[in-house]
């Protein structure tokens, strides 16, 4: 049979080669790491996760990223079974240890008898072959530019921004506490995930003065600063409106400051575990393109992190992603070239777990083909189906943007009260639906046409 080859070997590519792998198909990942950088990975390892550590919530029956796992994990997915056994303690996120889940991740590749791993970079697109490109958010610019010659679109390249890693031994403990909101988690470790930084309420108004007066990277000319809303950098919210962080990342609830139970916080910086030895810190939301020398006088003013030192400071990154609706079928295959399938963050989702499910989907579609099995896109009532939906048909081509996997996505369902009250049974109904439906999608996956 004919062999898949897939660029980019990253959340998406490395779940495509496997799906397609262990449906019996010989692939070739082509990576370009670590012969060619990008400006965010480190390593040369595949599935490197770039910035947060974080799944996001585990929760398969009122989350829709946690029902995303479970379909993942219903689908034998590599990325869902390596990031389980390389959790970390979150409450009820789905953290990661990073560099050993990518060394397992790339080890579970290397030992795959269907896969091979070829270095260097492709720069064109093929003309021939089965193929799945999954260069994900920083796809180096020579195929950036082969794909925007072919889609002739002008709307490939899209900015936003990350957030600052702290050293744990630099923290205050004296002011800060452990302790995850809410006290979530089942043990003690889930429920002390977390790192709490009180601000009352001068120093909270002093922290959002300083947001507003910090210098910023500009963008350059022509380049349009969008970004979407689940990943704002700190000081465009703050510009947004004095009280808006209070409301998002550093709001004061669920929490109580065990050094001074009395008092209630006005507003609190959350700090999250970024590594198995809880040595590092990241600061929850804290995206920022604020410049480096702004960055560590403003989160210096937050109280315990007055003498922090940083691992990494925020900064702003390149988001390349295609124009999907206009661009791709319901199989993510280009239209003008269907022998070429996209997946991962470049189709338009967004997350390490939105893109490792699309990688699973072109996998699994790409892997289809090959053998002569008809295998129709997922059911709109999963998360994977909703996904693919939204970015290939229902999304609306003139205004898209990035989209991470949610409850809207999906369709309506009948006889289930609307309102705040009847939300829980809502997102229940929407994830049994959603799971019956995809066994049964499973099935129908390895049938013969
Ligand atoms: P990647 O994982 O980036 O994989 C793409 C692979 O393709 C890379 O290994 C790259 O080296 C390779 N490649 C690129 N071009 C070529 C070429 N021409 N030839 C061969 N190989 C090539 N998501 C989150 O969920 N949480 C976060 O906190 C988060 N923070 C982010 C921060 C930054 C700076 C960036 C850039 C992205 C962030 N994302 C985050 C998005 C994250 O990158 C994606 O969610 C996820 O990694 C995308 O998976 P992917 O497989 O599509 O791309």
């Amino acid at each position: 049979t004919e062999t898949l080859h897939i660029v980019g070997g990253g959340m998406a590519g490395s779940e495509a080669a496997w799906q397609a792998a262990q449906l019996g198909v010989d692939v070739v990942i082509h990576e370009m790491r670590p012969q060619v950088g990008t400006f965010a990975h480190r390593t040369g390892n595949l599935a490197e996760m770039v910035c947060s550590n974080s799944f996001r919530s585990d929760d398969s029956e009122q989350n829709a990223v946690g029902l995303l796992h479970w379909e993942m994990r219903q689908a034998g997915g590599l990325i869902m079974q390596t990031a389980d056994r390389h959790r970390l303690p979150a409450g009820g996120a789905l953290a990661v240890d990073r560099d050993p889940f990518s060394e397992a991740v790339t080890a579970a590749i290397a030992a795959h008898p269907r896969i091979r791993v070829e270095g260097g970079e492709i720069d064109a697109l093929p003309d021939s072959g089965q193929w799945i490109i999954a260069t994900g958010p920083l796809t180096s610019e020579g195929l950036g530019r082969a794909i925007q010659a072919e889609t002739g679109s002008e709307r490939l390249a899209f900015f936003d921004a990350i957030a600052p890693i702290v050293y744990a031994d630099s923290i205050d403990m004296d002011v800060v506490w452990a302790q995850s909101r809410y006290d979530k988690g089942e043990t003690e470790a889930e429920q002390k995930a977390y790192l709490n930084c009180p601000m009352d309420r001068a120093q909270y108004e002093a922290f959002i003065d300083a947001l507003l007066a910090a210098d910023k990277t500009e963008f350059h000319e022509g380049e349009t600063a969008g970004y979407f809303d689940g990943c704002l950098p700190i000081e465009v919210m703050a510009e947004r409106g004095r009280e808006t962080l209070r409301h998002g990342p550093m709001k004061p609830v669920g929490l109580t400051n065990a050094h001074r139970p009395d008092v209630k916080p006005y507003a609190v910086v959350q700090l999250r575990r970024d590594n198995a030895l809880g040595t590092l810190f990241n600061i929850v939301g804290f995206q920022t393109k604020m410049k480096y020398g702004a960055q560590t006088d403003v989160f210096k003013m937050i109280p315990g992190l007055e003498n922090a030192s940083f691992a990494r400071l925020g900064g702003i990154h390149r988001n390349t992603f295609l124009n999907s609706p206009s661009l791709l079928d319901d199989r993510l295959r280009l239209r003008s070239r269907p022998h070429i399938r996209f997946a991962g963050q470049v189709t338009g989702v967004e997350g390490y777990v939105e893109s490792a499910a699309m990688g699973l989907l072109a996998g699994r579609m790409a892997a289809s083909a090959i053998l002569g099995i008809d295998l129709p896109p997922p059911p709109p009532e999963t998360a994977t189906g909703a996904l693919v939906t939204h970015i290939t048909g229902g999304a609306d081509a003139k205004t898209f943007q990035p989209m991470n996997v949610n409850f809207g996505l999906f369709p309506p369902l009948d006889g289930v009260k609307g309102g705040r009250r009847g939300r829980k049974d809502r997102y229940k109904g929407y994830t049994d639906r959603a799971k019956a439906l995809w066994q049964d999608w499973l099935q129908g996956a390895t049938a013969p046409a």
